[in-house]
């Protein structure tokens, strides 16, 4: 699919360290990439409706720094990301407010782009809508039937769970909290028929009055979990450097994609990396409880998008955090003084304050891309230095803050 225009980004004078990564499989930092001079990301994208609340945001705000701090470390990067653009809470959706679910899908990418062009996020270099790659996954469901690793059930087919390495061994899971989680997040535990109740469904059979394709598999369309396999391995190739995607995708969503790769004979991901979520008012922001703060909401409110970038960067990526109006209030206060600071920068001599806020920036981000304490280093510098333009180019570069 068309992504949206990259904002630029400046080239600073020599390279970070490639940077120390928290793995959600690991449980602990590692190198990212281990070797090699290539890095490559796979964002799980989103289910076109409702878009784009602020724990989106977050996500692909994460993919952006992480996209950034690799390409300052001299790294070719390259980043895929899909929609999930048939589904059935997108259904449900076009449904109720009766609309086609094309043209919901194709209205909320245009707000998608909208939104992440505002907060200058860097586009994936391949945005692969679910639609537009149904044959390929269906010829992947065909294989796994073919091996033995799936099965059909009345029309659908479900993965064989007994064909993983270790289910819940990458997604630090014990079966009692599998199961619960495959009853919350999309998964049918108590279908009848099943193997085993963890099996996830590999490939949806035609149902009246909803969308099918005709494919080798006969009629109907791709369940979650094999789409981002698929589009992963056809965009980056396998295995890629890390998958990244909200907490609530640790399982079973990211368990599966690597299952399927597995089972379909290679690896998926050194690295599975899961944002933490975003609460409002108490609650995580869900589509469910209907506490979304929207982007483009904000944007329409006159609030500085640069602003928002701001007070999403003031928070751990792994951690979750919760949205308020004054941590908003907050960070606009901050842009203005950065942006005060940066106006008085005199044109580009004197190189010697800016190595300091570039070398700072590099060493916060390159532990984990720790956003909170880089934004630290920069008031102290603000505080304490006068500005000059490398120094401005680090924080564009790297925090996507443009001063000028
Ligand atoms: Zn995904």
């Amino acid at each position: 699919m068309k992504t949206w225009n990259p904002a630029p980004v400046p080239t600073l004078p020599g390279h970070a360290e490639r940077p120390r990564i928290f793995d959600d499989s690991r449980l602990e930092k590692v190198q990212l990439p281990a070797g090699g001079d290539r890095a490559s990301l796979y964002s799980c994208g989103i289910t076109p409706y409702d878009a784009t609340h602020i724990g989106h945001a977050f996500t692909y705000l994460v993919a952006d720094t992480l996209q950034r701090v690799w390409r300052d470390a001299g790294l070719e990067v390259v980043t895929a990301m899909n929609s999930t653009d048939v589904d059935d809470p997108l259904l449900e959706r076009a449904k109720r407010d009766g609309v086609d679910w094309r043209e919901l899908a194709a209205s909320q990418h245009e707000l998608f782009r909208d939104d992440m062009s505002a907060l200058r996020i860097l586009p994936p270099d391949s945005w692969v809508a679910v639609t537009d790659h149904i044959q390929p996954a269906a010829e992947a469901v065909a294989k796994l039937l073919e091996t033995g690793a799936a099965y059909r059930l009345d029309g659908d087919v479900y993965f064989d769970s007994r064909a993983s390495d270790e289910l819940g061994a990458l997604s630090q899971t014990d079966r009692e909290t599998m199961l619960a989680l495959s009853a919350e997040r999309g998964g049918d535990p108590d279908r009848a028929g099943k193997r085993d109740p963890l099996d996830p469904k590999l490939w949806h059979g035609p149902v009246d009055g909803e969308p099918s394709w005709s494919t080798v598999l006969g009629e109907g369309r791709p369940g979650w979990h094999i789409e981002c396999t698929v589009i992963a391995r056809d965009t980056l190739g396998l295995p890629f450097t890390a998958t990244l995607g909200g907490i609530d995708l640790k399982f079973p969503h990211q368990e599966f994609q690597a299952q399927h790769a597995h089972a379909l004979g290679q690896p998926f991901s050194d690295a599975r990396l899961c944002a933490g979520a975003v609460a409002y008012e108490g609650a995580k922001m869900s589509k469910s409880l209907g506490n979304l703060v929207k982007v483009s909401e904000l944007l329409s409110d006159g609030v500085d998008p640069a602003a928002i970038r701001l007070a999403l960067l003031g928070h751990a990526w792994h951690e979750d955090w919760e949205w308020t109006d004054a941590e908003l209030v907050d960070a606009q206060e901050r842009l203005a003084r950065w942006r005060e600071w940066a106006r008085l920068a005199p044109s580009n001599e004197g190189y010697t304050d800016g190595d300091t806020v570039m070398d700072w920036l590099r060493v916060t981000l390159g532990d984990d891309l720790n956003t909170p304490a880089a934004i630290q280093a920069v008031d102290h510098a603000v505080a304490s230095f006068r500005a000059d333009s490398l120094a401005v180019d680090a924080i564009d570069a790297l925090l996507g803050i443009d001063l000028r």
